[in-house]
């Protein structure tokens, strides 16, 4: 992660560099401050990655070089962490009631489900707005229609790392995709969540507060 350090930080990171391992006690004498006022600076120097401490030998520089540690961070931050409630329809309901259903979850995507939860297709708000203009009676026109359907649909999993959706969310050039779940008996995907432009917005203003020191 690349964070602001202060200066007694470089300080006592060019120590350890040169000098390391070295105890905590060792650093204090250097700077001729007290073990207590460098106990937050060593753990700030330590959570973020800069330094590794080993009991009873002491500190030492981890040579990880920031972008490094960003990208350790990064893949830490797992879908199951950060996703949020799917919004879902189901096959039969008319384009009509999927538009109705948009507008009062405020979702940009609907996730189109069969029996059991499990994936069938998806609709964004431009495959509805396609629709409107066309010159069918949207009552009577089921979404199953016009949705995008499986298999050709970009999902994610639980336990796969953010930055993966959000490279799909870019290579496929979509909003959303759903996190799934696959049905222990094989027949199709759970839905589970939703992993969105938004989510990823989100966990990059995280990122950046949890790291301000
Ligand atoms: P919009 O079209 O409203 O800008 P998207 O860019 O998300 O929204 O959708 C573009 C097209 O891709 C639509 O036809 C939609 O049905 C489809 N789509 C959206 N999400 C996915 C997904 N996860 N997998 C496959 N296709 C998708």
């Amino acid at each position: 992660m690349t964070i602001e350090l202060t200066s007694r930080q470089e300080l006592i990171l060019k120590i350890v560099k040169e000098e390391g391992p070295i105890t905590g006690e060792q650093i204090a004498e250097k700077l001729n401050l007290t073990r207590a006022t460098l106990r937050p600076d060593l753990s700030i120097l330590t959570m973020a990655g800069y330094l590794e401490a080993r009991p009873r030998v002491g500190y030492y520089y981890s040579g990880k070089k920031g972008n490094q540690i960003l990208k350790e961070s990064l893949n830490k931050m797992m879908v199951k962490d950060y996703k949020s409630v799917p919004v879902v329809i189901k096959e039969d309901t008319s384009v009509y009631d999927a538009i109705v259903t948009m507008f009062l979850e405020d979702v940009g995507t609907l996730f189109v489900v069969k029996e059991r939860g499990t994936l069938a297709g998806i609709v964004s708000r431009k495959d509805l707005l396609k629709a409107a203009i066309g010159k069918q009676n949207l009552q009577d026109l089921p979404i199953s229609v016009i949705m995008t359907r499986m298999p050709n649909i970009i999902t994610c999993r639980m336990e796969e790392p953010l930055i993966e959706a959000a490279n799909k969310l870019i290579q496929y050039q979509i909003d959303a995709l759903p996190v799934v779940k696959p049905l222990e008996d094989g027949q199709g995907l759970e839905v589970v969540g939703r992993i969105t432009k938004t989510t990823i917005a989100r966990a990059f203003v995280e990122l950046g507060k949890d790291h301000e020191v």
